[in-house]
């Protein structure tokens, strides 16, 4: 595949919108949710406490310690289900198990917040009993709204909630108000409405954060590719002019530094023989070539091909001697002259290039170094073409 091909594929992806991944957005939801309940615990510990002191104030204290400790017994059943359902969560993994296993405890909950409401003796206290329904419908109204983000789980302990009130009334139908289960039922529609529109929220919320993660994502991406197309050329992925420049102006490798300036010989007669396309998969194959020698070449420092334009490309050697220089551009002269082979269907198409060399001195300007290798290249096509040419 031509490399502008692959740059194509790369900006297309860099720049299409990927809908929102509707997985994500409950996930993020439901972590949102989870982060909710852990910062509710110091209000949730409150209320139990207080539950507690209303508790402790009833005439029925036995019947009632049990209730509390029913409740208590739910709570800590809860916390257990939250805890693995967020460490499922956050990890990644299935959590349609530790779901279900939730909306069970929250019927517990619902069941055990029910049963707090237990018809109270006639000689009770007024303050201990309202204390006990305060606490209990504040204490479902903010579970609901923690719960939001599952919604499932939220019905069932708002249902076993209102279930096990009206369950009291039928068996002790003397005991209760009738108002006080319709009170109660306004309560529970009110709490769902409420908490339906946290629910909302919080889900918008998740989107908006999904969005705006894949939209840094596909910036990112279209910043990588920004930068690779300003630093690369697009048929042959090596270096471009810019790129020499930019890496050369802040050179301060104290190795030996040489030019290689490569001409493809006769390469319009390619073009016009073979056609353009041929021209630039020949193009590739040469840029293919010389990325190729400079990763094999020794030497301490690194080695760097670029495309100056049309057929020409240069390389930069670091810590390599004058003898190593010489016979490396051989080589590669020669693997130059070797790309032909690789075009055999196509009768008499021959590549070879021209090399001029020159050592670029330290404190010397880029330009004056290419000007010789420039110059040695012009002295190798002189003198034939398909040679190497040392720069005086
Ligand atoms: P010489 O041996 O003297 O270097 O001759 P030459 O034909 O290689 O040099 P010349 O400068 O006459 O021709 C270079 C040709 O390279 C002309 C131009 O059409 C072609 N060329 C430049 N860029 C591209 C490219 O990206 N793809 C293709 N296929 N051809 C290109
Ligand atoms: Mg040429
Ligand atoms: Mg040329």
């Amino acid at each position: 595949m031509f490399m502008d091909d692959r740059l194509e594929s790369a900006a297309a992806g860099a720049f299409t919108r990927v809908s929102v991944d509707k997985a994500e957005v409950e996930r993020e939801a439901v972590i949102a949710m989870l982060d909710r309940e852990r910062r509710s615990l110091p209000a949730s510990v409150i209320g139990l406490g207080m539950l507690a002191v209303g508790v402790a104030m009833m005439p029925n204290l036995l019947p009632m310690t049990l209730l509390l400790a029913l409740r208590l017994a739910s709570y800590i059943y809860t916390r257990m289900a939250v805890t693995r359902l967020e460490y499922l969560i956050r990890t990644r993994q299935p959590a349609k198990g530790a779901r279900r296993v939730m909306t069970f405890a929250m019927c517990l909950t619902g069941i055990t917040l029910g049963l707090m409401l237990w018809p109270p003796p006639p000689e009770a206290s007024v303050v201990a009993v309202n204390l006990i329904r305060g606490v209990v419908i504040v204490t479902a109204t903010l579970i609901a709204v923690t719960l939001a983000g599952l919604p499932q789980a939220r019905d069932g302990m708002l249902a076993c909630f209102w279930l096990t009130t009206i369950a009291f009334f039928v068996v002790h139908p003397h005991m209760q108000h009738p108002a006080l289960l319709g009170i109660l039922a306004l309560i529970v529609i009110g709490i769902r409405i409420y908490s339906a529109n946290t629910g909302l929220h919080i889900r918008s919320a998740a989107q908006m954060l999904v969005e705006n993660r894949q939209l840094s994502e596909d910036l990112a991406d279209a910043l990588a590719h920004a930068e690779f197309l300003s630093w690369r050329d697009p048929l042959t992925g090596l270096y471009n002019r810019r790129k020499l420049f930019e890496e050369t102006r802040i050179e301060r490798s104290p190795l030996s530094r040489h030019l290689l300036t490569i001409d493809l010989d006769r390469f319009k007669a390619i073009n016009d023989t073979f056609g353009h396309g041929v021209g630039d998969h020949v193009l590739i194959a040469a840029a293919d070539t010389i990325r190729d020698w400079c990763s094999r070449l020794s030497g301490s420092g690194d080695h760097q091909g670029f495309r100056l334009g049309g057929e020409e490309f240069l390389v930069l050697t670091r810590g390599l001697t004058e003898t190593q220089v010489s016979d490396a551009a051989e080589a590669l002269r020669e693997s130059l002259a070797a790309i032909g082979k690789q075009f055999a269907d196509h009768d008499g198409l021959n590549v070879s290039a021209s090399i001029g060399v020159a050592a670029w001195r330290f404190s010397e300007p880029l330009d004056d170094a290419l000007l010789r290798s420039d110059e040695a290249c012009y002295a190798a096509k002189d003198s034939g073409r398909n040679q190497v040419r040392r720069a005086v």
